[in-house]
């Protein structure tokens, strides 16, 4: 498969604008979840409110949250895939450009001295995008996450005493979910990295906290750390937007690496509840949209 760069475009506009309106299932099945466990009423006030947002964001056709984020977009490629990577990359970047300038959207990228803002969601190294070589063969897939601020500046790092093991590792989420309280818009994501050097660490975190509810860490370790910490961060009482309740988290997810033997990164990067991903699926038959 051939993939041309005009697809590519007009994808990564469609992405973004998609993204911002069109709450994934697995979000709105989370969101069920803590109704029916939720106990205390003002938590289950503001539950109320978050889920009327949406349908109301999804009956006008609107945007679920003012806040376009920053653009990121995942490039999955399969085997047999020939394609021009430096054209690929400036495609998304005049798709992510044209979303912002033709829908038109809230740009909130600025450049980080002069705060300017290109009005584009562009900027020096925005749109983020990862590439990886992990699609099924002859396909491409573009996932695309508007993350929000309220969140991201929710992101933490620890270069923790090896020694300290596993106890290291859940004191430090637990301290970073209520460092956050409600300024990263709870309930959210709380996503974990692992491993790997303090660059790879945040990356995985970032990768866990925008993984789709219902999916878990490969490694078998991980996934039962997940289970453990998803429980915990729970009972801290934090809360829907920070008001107290049992609903603080959808859930706890982990990505991890190898390490030195002398290191013990621990990342942390938070979803807020406006958990926006989407996703455009390219095979030899064309595009087609979804989460
Ligand atoms: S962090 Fe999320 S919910 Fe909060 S303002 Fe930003 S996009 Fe909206």
């Amino acid at each position: 498969m051939q993939l041309d760069p005009a697809t590519v475009e007009e994808a990564a506009k469609q992405l973004y604008i998609r993204a911002l309106k069109d709450l994934p299932p697995d979000i709105k099945a989370g969101f069920g979840r803590l109704v029916d466990r939720e106990t205390v009423p003002t938590a289950q006030g503001v539950l109320a409110t978050m889920l009327r947002n949406i349908d109301v964001a999804e009956a006008t056709d609107n945007l679920l949250c003012q806040d376009t984020g920053i653009p990121i977009y995942n490039l999955h490629v399969g085997p047999g895939v020939l394609f021009d990577g430096q054209a690929v990359l400036a495609a998304i970047r005049r798709g992510c450009e044209r979303a912002t300038r033709e829908y038109p959207l809230r740009s909130s990228v600025v450049h980080p001295l002069t705060r300017r803002n290109e009005h584009s969601s562009c900027g020096i190294g925005v749109p983020v995008v990862h590439v990886d070589f992990d699609a099924p063969a002859g396909q491409v897939q573009i996932e695309m996450v508007p993350k929000g601020s309220g969140s991201e500046n929710n992101s933490f790092l620890k270069m923790a005493v090896p020694a300290e093991g596993v106890d290291a590792i859940k004191t430090f989420v637990i301290d970073c979910v209520l460092a956050a309280g409600g300024k990263t818009c709870p309930p959210t994501i709380v996503g974990v990295g692992l491993g790997g050097t303090s660059d790879l660490a945040v990356a995985l975190a970032k990768r866990a906290a925008t993984r789709p509810l219902g999916s878990h860490c490969a490694d078998a370790d991980g996934a039962a750390l997940e289970a453990q910490l998803s429980v915990a961060v729970n009972q801290l009482g934090v809360g829907p937007q920070g008001l107290g309740g049992d609903s603080t988290a959808f859930a706890v997810h982990i990505e991890l690496a190898a390490t030195h033997i002398t290191m013990n990164p621990i990342a942390v990067n938070m979803q807020c509840h406006s958990a926006r991903r989407a996703r455009a699926t390219f095979t030899p038959e064309g595009v087609t949209y979804g989460f």
